[in-house]
């Protein structure tokens, strides 16, 4: 026999489930194309605030980079390493994973400076591993990918090796916001962006909520060198011995 006080029961249990359980469970997702490794999936609804997450690099990543953009040095190894995996808003107005590299003592901090992009919507085109450009930092710039860690020489400086190759150096949308020293554009196809129009997608300026961020977390941008701008470079200049 069904009386009141079981009603009662019965309806207070459905109200806790309510509350706990569905509400979280919807609020936070948001739909992405899931495109990790440069192959596009099925769509899929992902937790923001869990899509947000940075630790050592896992076995699979370690599988990747190795002997690709990272070699056996004195100089940085594996566990100095973190893989930060994040959300970003592409140049489609959609939702998309990316996954960087870096220093495991900037790690936290890119990872949280990414979540303010994210929720600002900067639009970032792409944020691959470079191992997926075999390392080759011009293939990874001409397609517009923003990367961070990649052990390499400075540009024009040999045996001197980049702040990348510490992995606390980030290229953000590097197609757009180029390289450029003289008469050298690096990437060459972005030639057309050395003017800097505030109107183009993506691109860095001193006004950008990217700089901003970046410059808050003590992070120097190339775009304000003087005998060389770098207008993608952010690095992080600290102690890494
Ligand atoms: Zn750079």
């Amino acid at each position: 026999m069904i009386n009141s006080k079981m009603i009662l029961h019965i309806s207070i249990v459905m109200i806790f489930f309510l509350l706990t359980k569905a509400t979280p469970i919807y609020k936070n997702k948001v739909k992405i194309d899931h495109e990790i490794e440069g192959i596009l999936h099925e769509k899929k609804e992902v937790d923001q605030e869990e899509s947000f997450r940075c630790g050592p690099l896992p076995k699979r990543i370690i599988k990747k980079v190795k002997e690709v953009s990272w070699k056996e040095n004195d100089k940085i190894q594996l566990n100095d390493l973190y893989y930060v995996e994040v959300l970003h808003w592409g140049f489609d107005y959609k939702v998309h994973r990316g996954e960087l590299i870096v220093h495991r003592k900037v790690a936290e901090e890119v990872m949280e400076i990414f979540k303010k992009l994210y929720d600002k919507k900067f639009e970032i085109e792409k944020i691959r591993l470079i191992s997926e450009y075999n390392a080759n930092d011009n293939l990874s710039m001409a397609d517009n990918n923003t990367s961070a860690f990649c052990y390499r020489e400075i540009t024009g400086k040999k045996g001197m090796i980049s702040k990348h190759g510490y992995g606390i150096a980030i290229d953000i949308n590097p197609l757009i916001n180029p390289y450029v020293k003289g008469d050298v554009i690096l990437p060459k196809e972005g030639k057309k962006y050395i003017q800097r129009d505030k109107k183009v997608k993506g691109l860095i300026t001193k006004d950008s909520i990217v700089y901003k961020l970046f410059k808050e977390k003590g992070w120097t941008w190339g775009g304000e060198w003087k005998t060389l701008k770098d207008y993608q470079h952010f690095q992080k200049n600290i102690s890494i011995e």
